[in-house]
């Protein structure tokens, strides 16, 4: 079994997730007492939502490069960025590292093109929703059609991000608003919704609409243990 690089702490509530769910897939893929091998490092969130709101997102590569060095040297074979939005320095912190990253965008990309889909809805921040990086990326090197909320509806989206989930908050009402969104997009044509914000999936899952979700922080957890098991 390969060692799974951790770069988390943006935020750990989803963190958290990542290291929970990737051990529950390794003991359901190999049982007995089998657990996953991980090197995880976890920054301090809010040195990095500073860096973000004041676009300095040369420095937020840095912070992240020494971070990301940091699991190399712990023994990582390859390192998943816990995160989509820092996804925008992703090519900044592969530069600074001798190991592959498993990016988030082409995890997710792989998974929506197994169920057949071509139109596909992206809620996240508004880094996220509104670069090239992520976007940008699902349509040219995948070939997917990707739509997003009008201006209000990803504000509401980005603000229950930072403002809720990313401190533990989920609401009903901010679910709703979620839901009403995810709608809006599949009447538009989306055949299913990317939740591209790592933390998304602890106000909506499955259970609570019949639109397909891609829920980023699942697909990449079980990507990584595939890659640690091939
Ligand atoms: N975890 C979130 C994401 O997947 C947002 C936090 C961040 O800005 O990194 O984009």
């Amino acid at each position: 079994m390969k060692t799974i690089g951790l770069l988390g702490g943006m935020s750990w509530e989803s963190s958290a997730l990542y290291y929970s769910w990737i051990n529950e897939i390794v003991r359901q893929k190999l049982g007995g007492l089998h657990s996953a091998r991980i090197a995880m490092v976890s920054v301090d969130f809010q040195e990095i939502e500073d860096l973000q709101h004041k676009n300095k997102w040369e420095e937020s590569g840095e912070v992240l490069s020494k971070a990301a060095a940091q699991v190399e040297a712990a023994g990582a074979d390859f390192l998943l960025i816990c995160t989509n939005t820092m996804h925008k320095v992703a090519p900044q912190i592969e530069a600074a590292i001798n190991i592959p990253i498993l990016h988030i965008a082409d995890a997710t990309a792989e998974e929506i093109k197994k169920h057949g889909i071509h139109t596909i809805g992206l809620l996240g921040t508004n880094f996220t929703m509104e670069q090239e990086f992520y976007a940008g990326r699902l349509a040219e090197k995948h070939g997917l059609k990707v739509l997003i909320p009008p201006k209000e509806d990803r504000e509401i989206v980005h603000r229950v991000i930072y403002k809720e989930l990313v401190v533990g908050m989920v609401k009903d009402e901010s679910r709703a608003e979620y839901l009403r969104i995810m709608r809006d997009l599949q009447a538009q044509g989306a055949e299913g919704v990317i939740e591209g914000c790592t933390e998304i999936v602890t106000l909506v899952q499955q259970k609570h609409t019949p639109i397909p979700l891609f829920d980023t922080t699942s697909i990449h957890a079980q990507k990584a243990v595939e890659m640690a098991l091939d």
